[in-house]
């Protein structure tokens, strides 16, 4: 079992606490960042363990937002920052998703230059959206690997939600790297970029009727009702629990020092997510539209090529499947709403 200490930002999101539960359960102490008491004692509760302390952080874009935490917490030796706007419900792009992301992130890994030369790795969670040029991701001539950007200026992020989300990642990874490039730290960089993140909520008491944004794409399948029209939805995904423990090798494994890691399984489609519904829910049989039944392919075959050869290489594990991934998430919101 490790005493290392580890440093989770944005404690409370839907990543974060399956990370922290993983932490934990290698033995690793974790301090936690949250906006309020109320959210801290909520997690701590939850996680049940006197390895999890919280530091309140309100808003991660306020100049020097993290330094009293280093300050305090000479033990710490491990950094992962996970916290960053996640959300399309904004009506500033700029204000509420592009300056928070990026300035958060400036903000992480300056106080730990200033305030902890004792911490060795960090590592920013970052995402897909960093990665893929936004007007190919339909074209399946294109391949997009660890070496990609996504290329979307600040003007063009400030468009709508969606692109202010899509460059808020760019613009915050880039600053990290900037960071590593201009003030040369004595920590390694690593990122790691999630594609679409599913799966179970870390506890039951997370199901609630809007889920996180990501979760909640699922979840709005599985409120759909025969007749309804299915969302032409096709991307990637990769499963919460895979995505908390590759953020775990990310230290661990000196390969992933330095590096980019795109974690994505496989492609899916709002269809595919209806035919694993239909198939292996009873509960559900005559609820919710049918549609085409093994036709996903013929969207997921539209889309671009991801190759994360190095990034499964790095982590060593098999990444869990869509069909355990929805299973699992889906029977845990019938059972939490009584309806299975
Ligand atoms: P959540 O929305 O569940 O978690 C985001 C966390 O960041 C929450 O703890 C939130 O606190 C905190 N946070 C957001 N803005 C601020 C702020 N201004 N000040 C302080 N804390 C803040 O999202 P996920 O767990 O899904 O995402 C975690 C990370 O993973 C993000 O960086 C996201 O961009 C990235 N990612 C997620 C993907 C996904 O599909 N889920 C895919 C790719 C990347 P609170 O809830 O209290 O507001």
């Amino acid at each position: 079992m490790s005493s290392t200490t580890v440093f989770v930002s944005g404690a409370t999101g839907f990543i974060a606490q399956h990370l922290i539960k993983k932490l934990i359960a290698k033995g690793y102490n974790v301090i936690g960042t949250v906006r309020s008491t109320e959210k801290g004692d909520a997690l701590k509760k939850n996680l049940n363990s006197d390895k999890f302390q919280y530091a309140i952080v309100r808003d991660i874009q306020v100049e020097g937002a993290f330094n009293e935490v280093f300050k305090n917490h000479p033990e710490i030796s491990i950094v992962l920052h996970t916290a960053s706007p996640f959300t399309f419900n904004v009506t500033d792009p700029e204000k509420d998703l592009l300056i928070p992301a990026v300035e958060g992130t400036k903000n992480a890994l300056n106080a730990v230059i200033e305030y902890a030369p004792q911490v060795t790795n960090v590592v920013v969670t970052s995402s897909y959206a960093a990665i893929a040029d936004w007007g190919k991701e339909y074209d399946n001539s294109v391949t997009f690997d660890e070496s990609s950007w996504n290329p979307m200026t600040w003007e063009d992020s400030k468009a709508n939600a969606l692109t202010g989300y899509i460059g808020s990642k760019s613009f915050a990874e880039k600053a990290a790297w900037e960071i590593m490039e201009t003030k040369k730290p004595h920590f390694t960089l690593t990122t790691v970029n999630p594609i679409y993140v599913f799966g179970p909520q870390a506890f039951d008491s997370e199901v609630k009727d809007t889920l996180n944004t990501s979760a909640e794409v699922i979840n709005s399948i599985l409120k759909l009702r025969e007749g309804d029209e299915i969302p032409a939805h096709s991307a990637g995904f990769v499963d919460v629990r895979d995505v908390a423990a590759a953020h775990i090798v990310a230290f661990e494994n000196r390969e992933a020092a330095c590096k980019r890691l795109i974690l994505h399984t496989d492609r899916f489609s709002s269809q595919g997510v209806l035919d694993i519904l239909n198939e292996n829910f009873p509960a559900l049989k005559g609820k919710l539209p049918v549609g085409k039944p093994g036709t996903s392919k013929e969207d997921t075959d539209k889309l671009a090529t991801i190759n994360n050869d190095f990034t499964r290489k790095v982590l060593g594990f098999k990444f869990i499947d869509f069909k355990k991934c929805i299973v699992d998430s889906v029977e845990q919101v019938l059972a939490v709403n009584g309806s299975i």
